[in-house]
């Protein structure tokens, strides 16, 4: 099993974590104070594996108009407090210098921080920087993470901006086919592209009832058939998804039926990590849109093994594009009620693992 990269927070200090007084600088214990909300945040976002870097400006530190101490003394309680809480920073990176000394060191320059975040060897599509001035929102741009801005939001707003902005990317190109996929949480327009529009409008179908929203852009050898392409595609959303499935902590897991018109389709999914794929059911025409009816079927069984989970199809009716808007539609409606939060808590399995 290959090693999940780690996801990781990166925090500025004051305007972020503390509130930052009148006079900009956080020297006493008396202009110390937490941001509303930000325990709370960081608590979730530990839940959820994130690990926590801070860096910070901190001007003239070390110098008369800012002695180490006064510093110190803050920076610690806070570290203390949020250690009490669980929150224990990787990294503390701390540029004390003026801006007019035009060090190397100061944000939005990446330089304080670990090598391997400069490097970029962690989970990029998960981790964010969290600030409230232009150079944080730089930085994150630098290193090719998302900057989410505190200046005028507080975390809890800035917690659903978060879920809202999410997104998994997957492309695949081989010497048949170049799939390229993002999946995001937001509920916006699907753009699809596979240069089968009757695939385009039943994936279009499947996300629009999934409460998640994709990017799909395929091209391939479909002059010797559609096979390659359709199969690719389905890997491709079928391993964005498996990203997205892959935090089970406060998912619903299991899913039910839907039904459009005579037709209906009973999909139960269960996001176990084990792949598995039953269908029971017949189209009553051999093609649709221009695509070989077995294809759908073996579309959906390729997802079910690239998502490393159980799908039960029973499909049932007699128009075959009914059939097949029961099948996408439920599909995805199937998949928003196994993903759908039920709060924080355990992983749905007697085994505690997923
Ligand atoms: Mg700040
Ligand atoms: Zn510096």
């Amino acid at each position: 099993m290959t090693k999940l990269k780690d996801k990781y927070a990166i925090l500025d200090r004051d305007g972020t974590i503390l509130v930052e007084p009148f006079d900009k600088q956080v020297d006493s214990v008396a202009k110390f104070s937490f941001k509303l909300g930000v325990i709370e945040a960081l608590i979730g976002l530990k839940a959820e594996g994130y690990k926590f870097i801070l860096i910070t400006n901190q001007d003239g530190l070390g110098t008369s108009s800012f002695p180490t101490e006064a510093y110190r003394e803050v920076n610690d309680l806070m570290l203390g407090v949020l250690r009490s809480c669980g929150i224990v920073f990787e990294a503390v990176c701390v540029c004390p210098h003026f801006a007019a000394e035009s060090c190397g060191c100061r944000k939005p320059s990446p330089s304080l921080l670990p090598l391997h975040i400069r490097e970029g060897h962690f989970d990029k599509a998960s981790s964010f920087l969290v600030g409230d001035r232009d150079c944080d929102l730089e930085l994150a741009q630098t290193l090719g993470i998302r900057g989410l801005s505190c200046a005028t939001k507080d975390w809890s707003e800035l917690m659903k901006t978060r879920d809202q902005s999410r997104a998994w990317c997957f492309e695949r190109v081989t010497s048949e086919t170049a799939v390229r996929v993002r999946l995001s949480n937001a509920s916006a327009k699907n753009e699809i592209r596979t240069t089968l529009p009757f695939f385009d409008h039943m994936l279009d179908a499947l996300f629009r009832f999934s409460g998640l929203s994709v990017a799909i852009e395929a091209t391939g050898d479909t002059d010797v058939g559609d096979h390659h392409l359709i199969e690719d595609v389905a890997i491709s959303v079928g391993q964005v998804l498996a990203s997205r499935a892959s935090d089970k902590r406060g998912i619903q897991r299991f899913s039910q039926w839907t039904p459009m018109d005579e037709s209906l389709s009973k999909i139960s999914l269960d996001l176990s990590g084990r792949p598995s794929f039953e269908f029971v059911g017949a189209f009553p025409r051999d093609t649709i849109g221009g695509i070989d009816t077995e294809m759908l079927v073996h579309f959906f069984k390729t997802l079910a093994f690239e998502m490393r989970i159980t799908v039960h199809i029973e499909l049932s009716g007699l128009n075959t594009h009914h059939q097949c808007e029961a099948l996408f539609k439920g599909f995805g409606l199937a998949l928003r009620r196994a993903l759908r939060s039920t709060g924080p808590g355990l992983v749905p399995s007697t085994k505690g693992v997923l």
